[in-house]
């Protein structure tokens, strides 16, 4: 006789706090590939009982971005699904009965202490260098003084009477793990506003929507001991856990929100942190999936670039490291670069759509599919889709509004006696005779004129891309000058001659 093996049933449970933070991607990537591999069931989630925590319009950031990175829940808000509600602030009558089941039976107390109380043990503790642990009341509040205090407006809280034991439990990728019982306290499971604690929501949820594996980050493994010791009180099962390896940057620090407000006060352009930061800096959902499942796990070959099929049929828990995990960026951005080759012409302009729309780019948003195909071609070898944006930029400014960077005239066009505005001086009636805007014909002229001059391309077609563009990045100079037309090149190159005697060079020629 066979017995049936009950689907793997996995969660992500996200505490609507602002946007999905890249960690949280990663938790959410290997539970999805971990339910899919089997044939399970990924569930979302929200832990919304922290009132002072949750953020307006979260939940939704969050839905949204899980569904740009493409992994759609079977199981959560907007799907339903039989284990509902799956919002934590609607599931409150359940969370009450198991704090009065577990009152009843003696497991459970109301705790009575005032919040200046406590703050004030535990100022002390800190000032005499020590932590606070909070000592159980002798003899504890009866459940009728606890509802009578209650009664009268009192936030009372119920706290877990923490058995008295040492708690081992077993990690499926950091195997044993023992928290000491002095370092166990009897913790809150619901608290003076009567929302249930994450600890004790997160175990009754755990348990109700049949959750097999709970693969989260190892900032909670500290709190799994609690959650097993809660587990035994109300006699659930213990999930298979998984705890996976901090993400940090390169140099070793955490990788925080704070990183964006440090790059903001220094005037720099802050780094991506959040799902959606990556979306709005223009990565494909395909790059940073094939990132963030290579932070902590690896395929066991060398393999690098895997899409969602192949990091599917690969994925396993058991090669889940224990060591924290560095977040390259210069290697996500090469991963971006070979990705936007890797999918198909048509994702790629879709997923430059999205680019568009997201940052509601002013340039692009008018512009039509053959238009945009053409602009990711010149563009070809690009790490993000804003960097194709700032490549192209000059194409949208008027011919008499071009910004020249002061230090790409400097370097290109006054140096050595105004060198490079000479060479516009030779090729301004060159192309000026150019009949044919094609790319042959423009190549051809440029290199006719390397030839007569005796230098290579770099020296002609810099001085060139200074003067259309203003600065000293664009698409490959054929292509730049067949995007501009030949009247818009004519019209720059004479606005940038007329220059000269702006910077003090000698006139061309
Ligand atoms: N709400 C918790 C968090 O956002 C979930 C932790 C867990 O997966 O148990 O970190």
């Amino acid at each position: 006789m066979s017995v049936a093996v009950p689907p793997i049933r996995v969660r992500f449970a996200p505490s609507p706090t602002g946007y999905l933070h890249i960690g949280g991607a990663r938790t959410v990537l290997f539970n999805w590939l971990l339910a899919r591999k089997s044939g399970g069931v990924f569930i979302l989630r929200i832990e919304d009982t922290d009132q002072a925590r949750n953020v307006e319009d979260s939940v939704g950031k969050i839905l949204e971005d899980l569904r740009w990175l493409g992994m759609p829940w079977d199981e959560g808000p907007e799907v339903g699904g039989a284990f509902g509600p799956y919002s934590q602030s609607q599931r409150l009558d359940i969370y009450n009965q198991y704090a009065k089941r577990l009152l009843e039976t003696g497991q459970a107390y109301y705790a009575l202490e005032s919040q200046e109380h406590l703050a004030r043990l535990r100022d002390d503790a800190k000032a005499k260098g020590g932590a606070h642990r909070y000592v159980r009341p002798n003899p504890l509040p009866t459940i009728a003084e606890g509802e009578a205090a209650r009664a009268v407006g009192k936030a009372v809280v119920i706290r877990f009477k923490m058995p008295d034991q040492d708690i081992t439990v077993f990690d499926d990728i950091l195997g044993q793990v023992t928290l000491t019982a002095d370092h166990l306290e009897d913790f809150v499971l619901q608290k003076g506003d009567g929302f249930p604690t994450y600890h004790f929501a997160c175990v009754v949820d755990d348990e109700l929507m049949e959750i097999t594996h709970v693969l989260r980050g190892q900032e909670h493994l500290m709190n799994t001991p609690k959650h097993v010791a809660l587990q035994r009180a109300l006699g659930f099962r213990t999930p298979i856990y998984a705890h996976l390896p901090v993400i940090f940057n390169m140099d070793g620090s955490k990788m925080s929100k704070r990183d964006k407000e440090k790059a903001l006060a220094k005037g720099e352009r802050p780094p991506e942190i959040d799902v959606h930061d990556f979306r709005l800096a223009g990565y494909l959902p395909e790059a940073l999936i094939n990132f963030i499942a290579l932070l902590g796990w690896s395929p066991g070959d060398d393999r690098e670039y895997l899409n969602r099929e192949e990091l599917t049929a690969l994925f396993s828990v058991d090669r889940v490291g224990k060591t924290n995990a560095k977040f390259d960026r210069a290697k996500l951005l090469a991963f971006n670069t070979a990705w936007a080759t890797r999918v198909t012409p048509d994702r790629l302009l879709a997923a430059f759509r999205d680019y568009i729309t997201v940052t509601g780019s002013v340039l692009l948003k008018n512009e039509s599919d053959d238009k945009l195909r053409k602009l990711l071609a010149v563009c070809a070898g690009f790490r993000t889709f804003r960097q194709v944006e700032e490549k192209i930029g000059f194409l949208f400014v008027a011919d008499d509004a071009v910004q020249y960077d002061p230090k790409a005239i400097q370097k290109v066009l006054a140096k050595n006696d105004g060198e490079g505005f000479k060479m516009l001086g030779v090729v301004h009636p060159k192309l000026e005779s150019v009949v044919d805007w094609s790319l042959q014909d423009l190549e051809g002229a440029l290199k006719s004129i390397c030839d007569e001059q005796g230098v290579e391309m770099g020296r002609v077609a810099q001085p060139i891309r200074v003067a259309v563009s203003g600065s000293t990045v664009s698409p490959a100079i054929g292509d730049t000058l067949v995007l501009l037309g030949k009247d818009r090149t004519m019209r720059r190159l004479e606005r940038c001659l007329s220059l000269v005697e702006a910077v003090g060079v000698g006139k061309p020629g």
